[in-house]
């Protein structure tokens, strides 16, 4: 049985993100996963959805509007979960594609009237420029929004706050990430995202790309992306946070889509100079054995935990991963 004081917690996006975050709130009391939406349809259940049975409709049927009782077909879920059903916070694992779509879901929010909590795992700079120029709106609609919730950003950006406090001045901020995935398909927006990193690519160029042609890409490269110089969102959150300016921040990474078995270690350096003149480096690694769905949608939850206490106190508006602490959610 869960809390009465539960959260009625909504996953928007059902793909890989989406599925795990279903399963890390099956066991948490504190929170209840009550909704989702994916492409083609949504589900509600006021005392929660069956992770088990959601994941088996959404793969066996194509969309999780198929999970009896509680399912419905839309091609407008996200509107007509909004609208209809009460959920006090969502969770939005969906793919920003194209680079304006999580910004026009957030509009889709303010202009429904609803009132709650929103955390998303997004990743470019831009696409939280494009949330920042909409912050108003979303304080005067009563929606507390925390941005940059996943691993990078989000719990990287989040270690990196903390480990800038023993310094005078920082220097560098360096994430590296590694990330081991059995196949490409289980996370097909991640990885679109990912190759639109690549030189010669851009956010277009990999959203018009079948899946077929991913997949003849892959083939080239072994299954293996090598990121450099990223478009982060790690480096506004930095500098909003009064941190150091977004230019010394650099993030980059090594994704394998065919081995679970990280590439390499994921971690952030921030280099800086304490008050006594000194030059240092704190280093914050991951557990090799942590996956990306365990580092992306535990902290967004976390945040999203700590976006209602201040919702509860009446603090509404659009804040980052680098501004807040996360809550243990459960
Ligand atoms: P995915 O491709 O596996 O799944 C996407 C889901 O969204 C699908 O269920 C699809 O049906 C749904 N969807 C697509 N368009 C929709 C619409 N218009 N309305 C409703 N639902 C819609 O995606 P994923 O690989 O789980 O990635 C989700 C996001 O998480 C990506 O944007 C990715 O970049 C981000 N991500 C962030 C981090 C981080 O550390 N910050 C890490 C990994 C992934």
């Amino acid at each position: 049985m869960k809390m009465n004081s539960t959260i009625k917690v909504g996953i928007l996006g059902f793909g890989g993100l989406g599925q795990a975050a279903a399963r890390i709130l099956n066991p948490k009391q504190e929170m209840t996963w009550v909704a989702t939406a994916d492409l083609k349809g949504y589900a509600y259940c006021e005392t929660g959805l069956d992770p088990d049975q959601a994941i088996a409709a959404y793969y066996d049927q194509g969309s999780i509007g198929y999970c009896d009782p509680y399912g419905a077909l839309s091609n407008n879920s996200i509107q007509d979960l909004l609208e209809t059903k009460a959920v006090d916070g969502y969770f939005l694992a969906l793919p920003n594609l194209p680079n304006t779509f999580m910004a026009d879901v957030a509009k889709q929010f303010i202009g429904s009237g609803w009132r709650g909590v929103l955390v998303d795992a997004l990743k470019r700079t831009s696409a939280v420029e494009q949330l920042l120029q909409i912050k108003d709106e979303l304080a005067q609609a009563g929606i507390t929004y925390l941005t940059g919730c996943g691993a990078t950003p989000g719990l990287l950006t989040a270690a990196a706050t903390i480990a800038a406090q023993s310094y005078a001045e920082i220097h560098s901020v360096k994430i590296t990430f590694g990330v081991g995935i059995a196949n490409w398909e289980a996370y097909r927006a991640t990885i679109r995202e990912d190759i639109a990193h690549l030189p010669g690519f851009d956010v277009e160029t990999a959203r018009g790309m079948s899946d077929a042609e991913v997949e003849a890409f892959l083939d080239k490269t072994n299954g293996i992306l090598t990121l450099e110089n990223m478009e982060h969102a790690d480096d506004i959150m930095l500098e909003l946070a009064g941190i150091c300016d977004r230019d010394r921040v650099t993030v980059g990474g090594v994704v394998d889509t065919r081995n679970p078995k990280k590439p390499l270690s994921t971690n952030v350096k921030v280099t800086g100079r304490t008050f006594e003149g000194k030059i240092s480096t704190h280093t914050f690694t991951l557990g090799d054995e942590t996956s990306m769905a365990a580092n992306v949608c535990g902290p967004a939850f976390g945040y999203l935990k700590a976006g209602m206490a201040l919702h509860r106190r009446g603090i509404y508006g659009l804040f980052t991963a680098a501004d807040m602490m996360p809550k243990f959610v459960k």
